[in-house]
């Protein structure tokens, strides 16, 4: 396994995949615009593994023989960060080892991940990185399962059982459970880079702000869950956070200013 800095566009141009889509493991395959470099939830991080649905996405690519390349395995920095109280837990079982580590030693437990992708920005990142993935030391099951504790108490999530009763009854033809798991990821990261990637691949009479607000999925939703009322609120944070294409055209455009200044 290897751990590079590497920009999404250099990964993408060295892999494709293509597929007809049946399940929605095969449909989030399909809905990634980037040509099929990885799933939506392209960060099988144990906290996306439920997530975000990664473990589906995950054996999906493993059943096709196409390897994983992770991208974004401590979410943007958020599993570099965890509160003092996780960052206790985990030093109870291990003292000196940082969230990073722990997020990438269970990577190390995936056996088809060949490529992790780990944004670095300090000397000190890179030792720390370099130092967990030169030990290779397996996780244990005692582990493992710990920050599997950690991820459901991260998640704090609308508890959507993929259950689909509200979907048929829809005006729009949402498909809701997908929006409300969004919705988690949102509430979870704040927005950013997958979210940005998941609807710019959505027709706009898919995405949240097509709600009608007509109530037919919240009166069905055994869990109880303001369905329209998540809706508006993820259509509101996603009216303020800028497009896939922009993020790239922003990162290209720092890119080439950083070039300019050496
Ligand atoms: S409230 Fe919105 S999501 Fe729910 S059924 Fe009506 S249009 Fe669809
Ligand atoms: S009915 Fe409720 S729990 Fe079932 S898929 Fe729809 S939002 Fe999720």
């Amino acid at each position: 396994m290897l751990v590079q800095n590497h920009t999404i566009r250099q990964a993408v141009a060295e892999r494709s995949i293509s597929n007809g889509g049946k399940t929605d493991a095969e449909k989030d395959l399909l809905c990634y615009r980037t040509q099929g470099f990885a799933p939506k939830g392209d960060q099988p991080c144990y906290l996306d593994w439920t997530l975000q649905d990664a473990k589906a996405k995950y054996e999906l690519l493993t059943q096709r023989n196409i390897p994983v390349w992770v991208v974004e395995p401590v979410r943007g920095g958020r599993l570099a960060a965890l509160s003092e109280e996780d960052t206790a837990k985990l030093h109870t079982l291990r003292p000196e080892d940082s969230a990073a580590a722990w997020a990438f030693r269970w990577l190390q437990t995936l056996p088809n991940v060949k490529m992790v992708l780990s944004g670095m920005s300090s000397m000190e990142q890179m030792m720390d990185n370099v130092k967990t993935f030169s030990s290779g030391e397996p996780q244990t099951q005692q582990e493992t399962a710990l920050l599997m504790e950690l991820a459901d108490n991260l998640k704090n999530a609308l508890p959507c059982t993929k259950c689909r009763y509200c979907c048929d009854g829809c005006p729009q033809g949402l498909d809701i459970p997908m929006l409300i798991h969004a919705y988690n990821d949102v509430k979870f990261s704040g927005g950013g880079m997958t979210v940005a990637m998941q609807f710019d691949a959505l027709p706009e009479d898919k995405r949240p702000a097509a709600c009608v607000k007509c109530g037919a999925c919240a009166s069905i939703c055994p869990q109880n869950i303001d369905i329209p009322g998540a809706l508006e609120e993820l259509a509101d944070i996603l009216s303020k956070t800028p497009s896939w294409a922009e993020m790239c055209r922003q990162r290209d455009e720092a890119a080439r200013r950083l070039k300019e200044q050496k």
